[in-house]
């Protein structure tokens, strides 16, 4: 048990301390980092390469410089990166990666340009109409693109080889994770909500290898001891990410554990296993076209309020949270979709929005131990 408790902790401190973490990695690996944004930048090609694929999704600072380049109403997480972006806490990076989902990080691939210009942007398109096979051919194209431009970055071809070894790694990766989040919902209490959430987001600070080796220990850790008693409510979060931090400590005070998550920060990165043909750009590729339940990703006819149900019977939790960052549009454009089904489903649910650069949690503390009152 002491054992789990270093593994845990040791993930919860990278995951609270970013900066110092990755500085750490590129020290340990000799690895140069590059920044990737939300949501499916292709890491792959940035590990095959020989880079150190970085996470950006934000953090809680003091916006002064970001309002030059996005209004109050764009969403936390962009004006965040571009904050941090204009006070040089970036400029380690060789680049950063962009995908444009939403209209924001539209805005956001060009401002950068001049908001940062010292760290050099790629920007990733992905196609709309996913599900056709045009759609599939764009994304491979696209991707291909994308190794060009590294490839020129770092001055050097990337091999084959290292780019199936680079796939091979994530797949490694988001298959311990799959196994993560399914044995930890039979440890809510060792494994609580704020803890799952800090040794998810753990990988976005470490070279995925390691990261990998140290969830396969945690996993056969507590598979050799009991499941938890746990006498609590047992939710299904869905979201773009469960943050800030203090929101789960909120969780965690009122006897309430996440046993299965739809974050795109977490599980959506990698609940979907790749086809197993093709090449690594290929599978890649299909990831994208497999994926479900995704706001990013357009469905001619939504599946995510059907998941969310299915996941809440599968995981036996007694309700749906929905964190919702302000203002991320994609998410709430289907907030209405899903409402509906869940509640002719009858199952409860609580909706709560929130912001990285939040300071007071009294109204969400209300809240949530309204919800955990009305469950218990
Ligand atoms: S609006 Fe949503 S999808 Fe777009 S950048 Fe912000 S959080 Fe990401």
């Amino acid at each position: 048990m002491s054992e789990l408790k270093t593994l845990i902790s040791q993930l919860e401190n990278i995951a609270l301390n970013p900066g110092k973490s990755v500085a750490k990695s590129v020290k340990d690996t000799g690895k140069e980092p590059i920044g990737c944004f939300p949501i499916y930048t292709p890491e792959e090609i940035v590990y095959a390469a020989g880079y150190l694929p970085v996470g950006m999704w934000g953090g809680k600072t003091e916006i002064k410089q970001a309002d030059k380049y996005l209004q109050s109403f764009c969403c936390s997480i962009m004006r965040s990166n571009i904050e941090y972006g204009m006070k040089g806490t970036y400029d380690g990076l060789k680049a950063v990666i962009i995908p444009t989902f939403c209209d924001t990080l539209k805005c956001v691939c060009e401002n950068w340009k001049t908001a940062v210009p010292q760290v050099p942007v790629i920007t990733v398109v992905y196609p709309q109409n996913r599900l056709l096979d045009a759609g599939y051919q764009y994304l491979v194209t696209e991707f291909n693109r994308i190794k060009d431009e590294i490839e020129k970055l770092k001055g050097e071809k990337i091999s084959s080889k290292n780019m199936e070894k680079s796939f091979s790694i994530y797949e490694n990766y988001r298959e311990a994770m799959r196994s993560f989040v399914k044995v930890v919902k039979d440890y809510p209490i060792t494994i609580n909500t704020r803890t799952r959430h800090l040794i998810i987001k753990a990988a976005y600070f470490m070279d995925k290898k390691d990261y990998t080796d140290i969830i396969i220990q945690i996993v056969n850790e507590l598979k050799n001891s009991s499941a938890e008693n746990f006498n609590g409510i047992r939710v299904v979060a869905t979201g773009l990410i469960g943050e800030p931090v203090e929101l789960l400590n909120i969780f965690v005070e009122n006897n309430i554990a996440v046993v299965a998550d739809d974050f795109a920060q977490e599980s959506r990165q990698f609940r979907v296993q790749a086809r197993n043909k093709g090449t690594a750009i290929e599978k890649m590729a299909y990831r994208i076209v497999d994926q479900k339940g995704c706001t990013f990703l357009y469905e001619e006819v939504k599946t995510k309020g059907q998941m969310l149900i299915d996941m809440v019977k599968e995981s036996k939790a007694q309700a749906v949270v929905v964190v919702m960052m302000k203002f991320c549009d994609p998410e709430e454009f289907d907030y209405p979709i899903i409402k509906e089904e869940i509640e002719k489903a009858d199952i409860p649910m609580l909706y709560i929005e929130t912001d990285m650069q939040m300071d007071s949690y009294e109204q969400i503390r209300t809240r949530v131990q309204s919800f955990a009152e009305m469950l218990g």
